[in-house]
């Protein structure tokens, strides 16, 4: 009704990640679990170690160099892959990076603080601020904001897991790759299924779908919140993307599915699941998943095989989107 389409190629972006990341079939895991999995590697994207926040950071760093910015600011958990990636970037285009990491209860400790994605943080030169449990990040990235300003420096802060309308934007080129490789490949493809944290992944997604005319539905895994509460989260970010897209918010509706079955305890947490969910994928495809994110993710998709609510014989395209490097920081589970 009146509202202007946006055109979506003409939105500033730096070009980072290795596009189009494959699409593959998963021959091995598709047997055990009955049914057709493909992967979406977006593990590969080329940065870093790869990862979903380097298609994420090609819109927000546009924004930060048009801005002027000489410092990335942003938050996460201690083991954040978003951290790592943003760290990456920084380092790439000559730009400070600030990191505000918060500790997270019952999480294994013997390699939590200085492996995995801590090491990797060091190594791209990022300056971490370590929080301990509970204590308030927004509050204190805002005092650092503050600091850097009157220090005459030029902060730029990137939301957690740098998921905000800009941030979203990476995902809906993703849609775009997938819609195309799905043309290309001559599938068909009946679920999209992927860990959702911060929502932005699943939001952007939704909403390249979406604007494409396309009808897959997608199923976000919860990491961290419970069913209702990802709802929101995804539903109000999608709303928020559509409307500067230039599509009615209203097209959302019916679109967000989650699921928080397979959280375990908390976020960052381990459970049983995981583990067996990420030594499989492993030993049958040799591909790398992590304990936070695509294990749980994959642990979903997994249980809801085994219980028929995902069809024997249905086409499942698993949205890999990296974080292995924090499995060096669990490596008393494995
Ligand atoms: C951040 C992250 C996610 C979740 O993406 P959101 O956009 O925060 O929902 C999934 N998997 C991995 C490996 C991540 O690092």
């Amino acid at each position: 009704m009146g509202r202007k389409k946006t055109n979506f190629d003409a939105i500033p972006r730096v070009n980072i990640a290795h596009l189009p990341t494959p699409l593959e079939y998963a021959p091995r895991l598709s047997e055990e679990l009955g049914c057709h999995l493909y992967f979406k590697r977006d593990d590969c994207t080329g940065l870093a170690g790869g990862g979903n926040k380097v298609r994420k950071l090609e819109y927000l760093l546009a924004d930060a160099k048009n801005q002027g910015a000489d410092t990335l600011v942003t938050i996460g958990g201690l083991q954040s892959n978003h951290a790592r990636q943003t760290a990456a970037v920084a380092a790439k285009y000559g730009l400070s990076c600030e990191l505000i990491l918060d500790d997270i209860e019952g999480t294994p400790k013997s390699d939590y603080y200085h492996n995995g994605n801590v090491l990797l943080d060091n190594l791209f030169g990022a300056n971490i601020h370590r929080l301990d449990i509970g204590q308030d990040c927004d509050a204190y990235a805002e005092t650092l904001i503050k600091k850097l300003t009157s220090d005459e420096r030029k902060p730029y802060l990137i939301p957690i897991g740098g998921s905000n309308v800009m941030g979203g934007y990476g995902y809906i080129r993703c849609a775009n790759e997938i819609i195309q490789q799905i043309e290309t490949q001559k599938l068909k493809i009946d679920q999209i299924v992927l860990a959702t944290g911060s929502a932005g992944t699943q939001a952007g997604l939704l909403a390249g779908l979406i604007a494409a005319g396309s009808n897959i539905p997608v199923l976000g895994i919860c990491v961290s919140k419970t069913t209702e509460d990802q709802k929101d989260l995804v539903g109000s970010l999608l709303r928020d993307i559509l409307k500067n897209i230039g599509l009615e918010p209203e097209l959302a509706k019916g679109k967000v599915n989650c699921n928080d079955n397979y959280v375990g305890e908390s976020y960052g947490v381990i459970t049983d699941a995981m583990i067996s969910a990420v030594k499989d994928t492993a030993q049958l495809e040799g591909i790398l998943l992590d304990p936070v994110y695509t294990g749980k993710a994959m642990a979903g998709l997994m249980d809801l095989c085994n219980q028929g609510i995902i069809k024997a014989g249905s086409n499942q395209l698993f949205l890999h989107t990296g974080g292995s490097p924090a499995l060096f920081s669990y490596c008393e589970i494995f």
